[in-house]
């Protein structure tokens, strides 16, 4: 399963990557989660990440491209995999498409999460993660059981600083501008699957388990 996930920023494809890799056995790959982790640990890589990610414009294609292609040819993508938030620009689905060329593999399922902008602007106002495990949470839709602590791993919750101020606006325009042609770019190749994200996550999940299913 060669499978993408996309949809502009506080869709929902990080909640239901979360639902996919806890039912089918293949690596869940967030470009947003590579980069984050990069910047926390202060490698070069995420020195250069972070001028970009702050400003809510997109890291270069050259260096996303490479940090993907190199996990793309690790072990576990053998039998498939989930991208998350990559490819976001036409050059970057057009150089997906020659790395998995070469590798005998093809992209099947393009699954894009819809959400109108009024509801993205709420759900990325109130997202908050696990410093620790990284579990996304929601301080309306899905909040912890107790106040800025993880369910899962007691560590504490904070907001990304991109998820603030003028950042968010900037994100949608960059999304609209240089990720939305690549709506077009799947449907033309015929693996695109629209999905409405405007719902519970179980309702949008069992959507996306239709795709994986029919594949
Ligand atoms: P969201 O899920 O809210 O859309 P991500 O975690 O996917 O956010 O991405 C956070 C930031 O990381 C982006 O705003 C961008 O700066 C950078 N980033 C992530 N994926 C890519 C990509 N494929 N190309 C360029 N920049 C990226
Ligand atoms: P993305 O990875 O696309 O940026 P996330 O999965 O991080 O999006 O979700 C953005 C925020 O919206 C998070 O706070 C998450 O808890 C919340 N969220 C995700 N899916 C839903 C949903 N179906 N209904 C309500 N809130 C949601
Ligand atoms: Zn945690």
């Amino acid at each position: 399963m060669n499978v993408l996930l996309m949809g502009p920023p506080g869709a929902g494809k990080g909640t239901q990557a979360d639902l996919i890799k806890d039912r089918y056995p293949i690596p869940h790959i967030s470009t947003g989660d590579m980069f984050r982790e990069a910047v926390s640990t202060g490698t070069e890589l995420g020195k250069e990440a972070k001028k970009y990610m702050d400003s809510g414009k997109l890291v270069p294609d050259e260096v996303t491209i490479g940090i993907v292609q190199e996990r793309l040819a690790q072990d576990d993508c053998k039998e498939g995999f989930l991208l998350d938030g990559f490819p976001r620009t036409v050059k970057q689905a057009e150089a997906l498409d020659q790395v998995l060329a070469k590798l005998g593999k093809k992209v099947e399922a393009a699954i894009n999460i819809t959400v109108p902008e009024d509801i993205l602007y709420e759900r990325m106002s109130g997202r908050i993660s696990c410093k620790d495990c990284k579990t996304v949470y929601h301080l309306k839709f899905n909040p912890p059981a107790k106040a800025g602590i993880c369910d899962k791993c007691g560590g504490e919750l904070i907001q990304r600083s991109d998820d603030q101020g003028d950042t968010v606006k900037r994100r949608l325009e960059v999304y609209a501008e240089q990720t939305n042609p690549l709506i077009e770019y799947y449907e033309k190749q015929g693996v695109l699957n629209d999905i409405d994200g405007n719902r519970d996550s179980q309702a949008v999940f069992a959507d996306i388990v239709k795709v994986m299913e029919s594949l």
